[in-house]
């Protein structure tokens, strides 16, 4: 299959699990996925399987990225804070539905392999920092949206103050050991609602700058 048919493939997998909101579809149609992973796993780009990256970690599965990125409902005007930038994949889907994109990794290696990606695309509205996402990004806040791509033990305290009102955030919190459960947190001026999503699996979520390898 040449990669218009791979592309087409899994948009319409996406369809028929569920994902709706067409500007979604459409920025998972025009971010070419083959440049967020390694040579070895380029022919498996546009499969809807998650793959893995360096540093031991993963880029998600095309169907999960899409279906968080619908939960957030991220409008044209909005600020987004991403905890995990990983390949940079979910960074550049999202940039192509905010007005800028805060993305924060720990692996330096991974965050300058992100940013030559956003780069390389012309993505100029995403800005990257090597740092504990844990902390969020204070001089930023408050962002309209946030969402964590590493499962949670519990849900970060600064990153429920970082949010606006009216905020939305997404984050895979753990509810055994390997198994987590997305939860959408919505900020109103009475406090914070919780509800629970599909179960998940993503890598943790880590407390620090990783070390240079
Ligand atoms: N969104 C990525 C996939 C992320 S995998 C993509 O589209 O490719 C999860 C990432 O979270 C990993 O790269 C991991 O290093 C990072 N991570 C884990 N804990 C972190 C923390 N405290 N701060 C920032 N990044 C973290």
């Amino acid at each position: 299959m040449n990669k218009d048919d791979l592309k087409a493939r899994l948009i319409l997998s996406l369809r028929q699990q569920g994902i709706r909101d067409m500007r979604v579809l459409e920025a998972i149609e025009k971010t070419p996925r083959e440049l967020f992973v390694a040579d070895a796993f380029k022919d498996q780009a546009w499969d809807d399987t998650a793959l893995p990256i360096e540093s031991g970690q993963t880029i998600s599965q095309p169907y999960i990225v899409a279906y968080m990125t619908e939960q957030l409902d991220v409008q044209p005007n909005m600020r987004v804070l991403e905890i995990g930038t990983g390949s940079g994949y979910q960074a550049a889907v999202l940039s192509r539905l905010a007005r800028r994109v805060y993305t924060m990794e720990r692996h330096r290696n991974l965050l300058n392999k992100a940013r030559e990606r956003f780069e390389k695309l012309g993505l100029n509205n995403i800005v990257a920092r090597t740092a504990d996402g844990e902390k969020g990004w204070p001089e930023a806040a408050p962002f309209d949206r946030i969402i964590v791509t590493a499962a949670a033990a519990s849900i970060p305290k600064a990153l429920l103050a970082q949010l606006a009102e009216g905020g939305i955030m997404i984050i895979p919190v753990n509810e055994t050991p390997m198994y987590q459960r997305l939860v959408k947190v919505t900020r109103t001026p009475e406090g914070f609602e919780r509800e629970k999503l599909l179960p998940v699996r993503f890598v943790p979520l880590m407390t620090g700058v990783a070390r240079a390898q």
